[in-house]
């Protein structure tokens, strides 16, 4: 049988830095690295167990930004990048990595996440809070299982893999600035845990692409590269931003924020209180109706980690919703952002661009429940 074929693309982060204050090195300088542990040659990984048979991953490491940056630095037309080189190298491989940093790379998975429709081939993402090159690093194990999972698991989805869990890209957060379990999916389970097995729940796993819509036609590869150079070339035309409200927030303020013009703003993302509430005033509410009325996207979404956003359930919220303002129910801020630019970078209209937000894609979301008992 062939060995699995898994391709790395290095985008720098903390996994691939050295010096004092850290900065990335180059992939090259990674590969060398990688070369001085002795499970990997120069382009293969060798998996061994005493419980099972040994077997080779054969992978390429690819520098997907150049020069590789600190994940602070990332910006959309870099995950459009990611997801091409991705689609170039398709058909080569069984499975992707992408070696990012830690700080946007919830951004970056969900981005990933709604790019590369037809997806039917694993796209993991890590990193690590400790260099590779520091001994105490998590980027060893990190960087295995994650390759692990690309080679093997056949999942047909973007993932975040960090410490012992596969994530759904769009589901992942970052929740620690220094424990190695950096990441949580706060509102979806799992969908493996690396212990002595790692374990994959193939009754969360999405299934995969109907074939005609799949990216292993060549066609569907051709087409998407042509329509995400299409949102890349939108990007310069409108601005997507977040506004986490504050007890005190005032109406100019939000004003401010809302009437961004450089280019001009198109989607906000209203990080709200508790189940998606918000300030009562009417000169706020009034700001968001104006905002809604000049063809802004306004989501409701919450500063709560857990949890769905209700914007029925409060008077508090009722006003929200008077303002057109949409409820993003369980979806993370980065998934609510990244979803914005995609659909807002495809040309769509408000109305379709709200009702498409509220539409799971690649089990980004929870729809509410159609009966609740009382
Ligand atoms: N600042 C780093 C980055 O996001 C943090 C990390 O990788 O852990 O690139």
């Amino acid at each position: 049988m062939k060995n699995p074929r898994v391709y790395v693309l290095y985008t720098g982060g903390t996994i691939g830095m050295q010096d004092r204050p850290l900065q990335p090195m180059t992939a090259d300088e990674f590969h060398h690295v990688l070369l001085q542990f002795p499970s990997f040659r120069s382009h293969s990984l060798t998996i061994q167990s005493l419980n099972s048979e040994s077997f080779e991953i054969e992978f390429e490491l690819e520098q997907a930004v150049h020069p590789p940056i600190d994940s602070s630095s990332m910006v959309p037309h870099q995950w459009i990048e990611i997801a091409s080189l991705i689609l170039r190298n398709y058909e080569a491989y069984d499975g992707f990595v992408v070696l990012h940093g830690t700080d946007t790379m919830a951004w970056t998975s969900s981005a990933l996440s709604y790019l590369l429709q037809g997806l039917s081939k694993p796209v993991i993402l890590t990193g690590s809070q400790i260099p590779i090159v520091e001994t105490r690093s998590d980027a060893f194990r990190n960087l295995i299982t994650a390759m692990y999972l690309a080679a093997k698991s056949k999942i047909p989805e973007v993932g975040l893999f960090f410490n012992v869990h596969l994530m759904r890209g769009n589901r992942a957060v970052k929740v620690s600035t220094n424990a190695f379990n950096g990441f949580e999916s706060p509102n979806f389970p799992p969908l493996a845990v690396a212990g002595i097995d790692v374990e994959v729940d193939r009754e969360l796993v999405l299934p995969p692409p109907l074939d005609s819509d799949s990216l292993e036609h060549l066609e569907n590869r051709q087409a998407l590269i042509q329509k995400l150079q299409n949102i890349e070339k939108r990007l310069a035309e409108f601005s997507v931003v977040a506004l986490q409200l504050f007890p005190g927030i005032s109406a100019s303020m939000t004003e401010a924020f809302m009437e961004f013009r450089q280019p001009p703003v198109k989607g906000v993302i209203l990080e709200a209180f508790g189940a998606g509430n918000a300030p009562s005033g009417p000169e706020f509410l009034q700001k968001l109706t104006e905002a809604n009325a000049r063809g802004v996207t306004i989501m409701d979404n919450t500063q709560c980690l857990m949890g769905t956003v209700n914007i029925d359930a409060y008077h508090s919220a009722s006003g929200l919703k008077a303002a057109g303002v949409v409820s993003a129910y369980d979806l993370t801020p980065e998934a609510t952002m990244t979803k914005l630019i995609y659909w807002i970078g495809q040309g769509l209209e408000q109305a379709e661009v709200k009702q498409r937000m509220q539409i799971p894609l690649h089990g980004d979301l929870t729809p509410p429940r159609t009966e609740s008992l009382s």
